[in-house]
């Protein structure tokens, strides 16, 4: 049996409008996002660069830590830092004393 990204088992509305329906599901869950972005990622992002849904799959995918395959767009590897940079403390406001002391 093969994945896809769509196929799962909750029912969302999203999931019927995705772009990637009918498309092969192996260019979604390419074996490597990292050590090579290789063809079958290019060919995935490019087909949820045309998806009318791509933010909400995105969403979903950081929502539930999907850590496999292309979803909204994104690598695994660019989810996990999304999820890292969200998770850091914004930074502290600078003081503006207006002097010394
Ligand atoms: S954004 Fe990509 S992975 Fe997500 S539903 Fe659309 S085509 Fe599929």
């Amino acid at each position: 049996m093969t994945r896809s990204c769509c196929e799962h088992s909750e029912s969302d509305d999203w999931r019927e409008r995705a772009a990637c329906i009918g498309e092969d599901p192996e260019i979604f869950f390419p074996l490597s996002d990292v050590a090579a972005p290789g063809a079958e990622a290019s060919l995935a992002r490019a087909v949820c660069r045309r998806c009318a849904v791509l933010v909400a799959c995105r969403d979903w995918a950081l929502e539930h830590g999907e850590d496999d395959g292309i979803w909204g767009a994104t690598t695994a590897a660019q989810r996990r830092a999304i999820r890292r940079a969200a998770m850091e403390p914004a930074p502290q406001a600078r003081r503006h004393g207006g002097g010394a002391g």
